[in-house]
């Protein structure tokens, strides 16, 4: 079976698909003016825009449905869209029609004894921490777009974020799905079971598949005991190998309850200093590199900051630790987590950047950060690293400035050069090229140099089988489509 560029559609045809979607949906919500529909078509950090016929806001899982079987009878790509914050262009439409998932907003049902939620795609994340917490309980998947992206969205790329030391990626938050098919069949996998042995686990095909094996469009989520009892620490640290000394030391003595740790080298706190008027120095002194630790329990007055009194205190007599700062209340953890959450923001007022979101074993995170540094210093004197994230997870985002002064066009101009660089570091330490941001456009044309080659092979069998006519999200992830950039 082979697969099929999506035709482009002559005015005509789509003249009458959009009328028969509005006359199911109400002509509200097939919207078509390029004022309103602008914000769609372009990503984030606006590397990428494309075009769409329509964008179209059915607003129940039947009606996803409908939209789907009048696509494909209609040869119609469909790009699913959340709250449009991905990072790698896979919400970006080249033609055919965005779905929004945004009016399947209802929680519909929370189960505290079972510990579950069943929410719909277009569930803001923030809103489904929030049902979670006024229920005493804890929806763990935290990330600076919280407050914007979506919960099929943050499913379709399986999220990672800063919790995930604990309890894992959106993946592992998961333990039913909802999901409409590209034939238009709603599959009603939301089942609510801790264990279920009954064959393939097929909702794990469709979370990471980035909207191009189906549509989600529900799913149970696995909530967890409130939060109680929370410390807060920011270090200094001479180096990304001490810092990895302290967290085996950390997470011997805390367990589950060691949440995160973060990592930022010097470059990554200045610029935050610089850019961010509200942002306040943490640490008296200036150090090489830098630590947001915290530590969390669902019990009341756990004794959480004497773990760090302990562990740090030692740690400082052993030279491991600079200096050290425990958040003594609410307001300063806060801006402890400000720091590192406007980083990404920041960044843009230092000129061109280029960026990586890798994942190497932990045991190597510091060998990585340090050969990494070097080898892009070496091709660039001058290029500023700002290598900082989820240091416990094994995940750097491995980020470079352009060097003070240089013409940021002639610095982007050197993107594939720094990709070879990072990428053929992180294969050697056996890491992954995307661990938390997922591949969409801009990782795609990667994925074939680093992917094991049978892995690759039974991505497009998948898809072959689950999408014959190629019209969930085209060309992203994998390179079939026309009409669409080149991936960066
Ligand atoms: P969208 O951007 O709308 O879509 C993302 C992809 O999923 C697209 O390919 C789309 O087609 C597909 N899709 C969307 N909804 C569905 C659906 N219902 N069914 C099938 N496919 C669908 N990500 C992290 O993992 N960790 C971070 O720490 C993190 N930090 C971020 C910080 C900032 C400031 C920003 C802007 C982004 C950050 N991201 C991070 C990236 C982004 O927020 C996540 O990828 C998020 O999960 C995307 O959710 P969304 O609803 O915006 O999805």
């Amino acid at each position: 079976m082979s697969i099929h560029a999506v035709p482009p559609l002559t005015d005509a045809p789509a003249q009458v698909l959009l009328a028969h979607l509005a006359e199911r949906l109400g002509a509200a919500h097939v919207r078509t003016d390029p004022d309103e529909i602008a914000l769609h078509l372009r990503e984030e950090r606006g590397l990428y825009t494309g075009t769409a016929l329509a964008v179209v806001r059915p607003g129940s899982t039947e009606e996803v449905a409908f939209v789907v079987r009048e696509c494909a009878a209609a040869g119609v790509a469909i790009v699913p869209q959340g709250g449009n914050t991905g990072l790698v262009g896979g919400g970006v439409p080249y033609g055919g029609i965005v779905l929004s998932l945004a009016r399947l907003n209802r929680i519909r049902e929370l189960d505290a004894v079972n510990a579950t939620m069943v929410a719909e795609a277009g569930c803001v994340l923030a809103d489904v921490q929030r049902a979670a917490a006024e229920a005493g309980l804890l929806f763990p998947l935290s990330l600076p777009s919280e407050g914007s992206c979506r919960i099929g969205g943050n499913l379709a790329t399986n999220a990672g974020g800063t919790a995930v030391l604990r309890y894992g990626n959106a993946r592992e938050l998961a333990l039913g799905l909802e999901v409409v098919l590209a034939d238009g069949r709603i599959w009603n996998g939301l089942t609510a079971l801790r264990k279920d042995n009954t064959g393939y686990d097929l909702k794990n095909l469709f979370m990471g598949s980035e909207g191009t094996l189906g549509i989600i469009t529900a799913a149970v989520l696995k909530l967890f005991p409130g939060i109680r009892s929370r410390a807060t620490a920011f270090v200094g640290l001479a180096s990304p190998h001490d810092a990895l000394r302290l967290f085996e030391r950390l997470r011997a003595a805390a367990g589950a309850e060691l949440t995160a740790f973060e990592y930022m080298p010097r470059f990554a706190l200045e610029i935050v200093l610089r850019h961010h008027a509200a942002a306040v120095r943490p640490l008296a002194g200036e150090h090489h590199s830098y630590g947001l630790i915290e530590l969390a329990s669902p019990q009341q007055d756990a004794d959480l900051a004497g773990i760090f009194e302990e562990v740090v205190g030692a740690a400082i007599e052993d030279g491991l630790v600079e200096d050290a700062t425990i958040a003594s209340s609410d307001a300063q953890r806060l801006a402890l987590w400000d720091l590192r959450e406007r980083l990404s923001e920041v960044q843009r007022y230092e000129g061109g950047s280029i960026k990586h979101d890798v994942a190497v074993p932990v045991s190597r995170v510091a060998e990585f950060i340090d050969q990494a540094t070097a080898a892009c210093e070496s091709e660039m004197p001058g290029v500023r690293v700002c290598a900082f994230g989820h240091f416990g997870d094994g995940n750097i985002h491995f980020n470079l400035s352009q060097p003070v002064g240089m013409d940021r066009n002639a610095f982007l101009a050197a993107w594939e050069t720094f990709n070879r660089i990072v990428h053929d570091i992180v294969r050697e330490m056996h890491g992954s090229i995307s661990a938390e941001h997922g591949i969409g456009l801009i990782k795609r044309d990667e994925l074939p140099h680093y992917k094991d080659p049978v892995a690759l092979d039974l991505m497009f069998t998948l898809k072959r089988a689950l999408d014959p006519a190629n019209i969930l999200n085209p060309g992203k992830v994998l390179a079939l489509g026309e009409n669409l950039p080149d991936a960066l």
